[in-house]
């Protein structure tokens, strides 16, 4: 018998396999039965959505329409408008547990008019070609998984509203909150020195100089943990999309893997990174303001927890009271291209499916009261 300590023929396993030792343990006890069929579509190709760049002047969105592209947005078919869900939902307000959640606020969801994403239909696995730069050198879409669109489409940037994207490369997000076209001023940070340069190659490969001015766009490379002691109560809108375990990266890239042995420490740190940066983020929200957190992974731990936490803490240390709204609107309009988990007691969240494989992205909006 071959003693696995001390064997030094003994192959490592690849972080890729440890990661997925990992999600069977923790994620067949969280997702049970739908934990099988997610599994499958991890490990499958994902599909990616292009995000149409208003500001190119290619005819790209007719050409993608030619090749049997839709825009998820805009087609929500015949099913319920979002105001429609809210009235219907009204009466049956679900009911938080946690005391300290003030119960979920049933307002529709507004959606901007001017983000756009195209996906190929349900079970149609075709890739986009890589997009070309129009006479100015603008690319007419990014390449992105669609789902990642759903957190700033929740967010509801209005007309002139102060926006901060606190962990922002490499940009997809950022790119799909400039093409709302509403926002007054833009702050964009990400921690990282070489993930930030990334973010300003990708912001000036899709968007005209005149809208990157320093009166319109802030781009810095902060730790955001330390956001709300700089910058508090001031933004209209805040991102915090976290840095987490990345499930669908884990599983299929041994490069760069969370659950490499080398990254242990970084890995059982981040509940508590995302914590501080939540927090930052709601203090960085005027009061009135509205905050979204999003992650891509299934984890309960770094879902959920991190927000009850967030918003238990927010009210002992900084006493700001905070509303939990309402995103089930969202599942109902884009139910003919994602697959949503059921009955999430907090949130919502994208679920990879083999016939429409996005996600996961989760997602969950909170509303300053004070
Ligand atoms: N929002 C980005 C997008 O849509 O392209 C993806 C963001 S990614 C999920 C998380 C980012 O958080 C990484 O780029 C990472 O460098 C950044 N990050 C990690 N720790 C951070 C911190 N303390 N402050 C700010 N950003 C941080």
């Amino acid at each position: 018998r071959v003693k696995g300590k001390w064997a030094a023929t003994l192959a490592k396993q690849p972080a890729t396999s440890l990661a997925l030792q990992h999600f069977d343990a923790t994620y067949s006890g969280q997702l049970g039965e739908l934990w099988p069929s997610i599994r499958v579509a991890l490990l499958s190709e994902k599909k990616y959505g292009a995000l149409f760049n208003n500001f190119s002047h290619e005819s790209t969105l007719a050409q993608l329409e030619a090749q049997g592209c839709r825009d998820f947005i805009s087609d929500t078919g015949t099913e319920a408008q979002p105001s429609e869900v809210a009235v219907e939902e009204e009466s049956n307000c679900v009911s938080i547990k946690k005391s300290d959640i003030d119960g979920q606020l049933l307002s529709p969801l507004q959606l901007s008019p001017h983000i756009k994403c195209l996906v190929f239909p349900r079970g149609d696995i075709t890739r986009f070609k890589p997009a070309r730069p129009d006479m100015y050198g603008l690319l007419g879409y990014y390449l992105m998984d669609a789902a990642s669109v759903l957190p700033v489409l929740a967010l509801d940037v209005q007309e002139g509203h102060s926006v901060l994207d606190l962990c922002a490369a490499p940009g997809g997000k950022t790119l799909a909150l400039l093409q709302t076209q509403s926002i007054g001023f833009l702050c964009v940070n990400d921690s990282s020195v070489s993930r930030t340069l990334r973010l300003r190659r990708v912001l000036r490969s899709f968007v005209p100089k005149q809208l990157l001015t320093d009166e319109k766009l802030h781009i810095s490379s902060l730790d955001g943990t330390k956001w709300g002691e700089v910058e508090s109560n001031t933004f209209d809108r805040v991102l915090v999309d976290v840095p987490c375990t990345t499930d669908r990266h884990s599983v299929t890239e041994d490069d760069n893997n969370i659950f490499s042995k080398s990254r242990t420490g970084e890995r059982r740190r981040l509940p508590q990174l995302q914590l501080e940066l939540l927090l930052a983020g709601i203090e960085a929200a005027c009061p009135g303001g509205e905050i979204l957190y999003s992650t891509c992974t299934l984890s309960q731990i770094q879902n959920q927890s991190v927000v009850e936490q967030a918003i238990f803490l927010a009210q002992e240390n900084h006493g700001i009271r905070l509303q939990v709204v309402d995103l089930k609107p969202l599942p109902h309009m884009f139910r003919k291209t994602f697959h949503f988990a059921p009955n999430l007691h907090l949130g919502e969240m994208v679920i990879p499916h083999l016939a429409a494989n996005f996600g996961p992205i989760y997602m969950c909006k909170l509303r300053r009261l004070s």
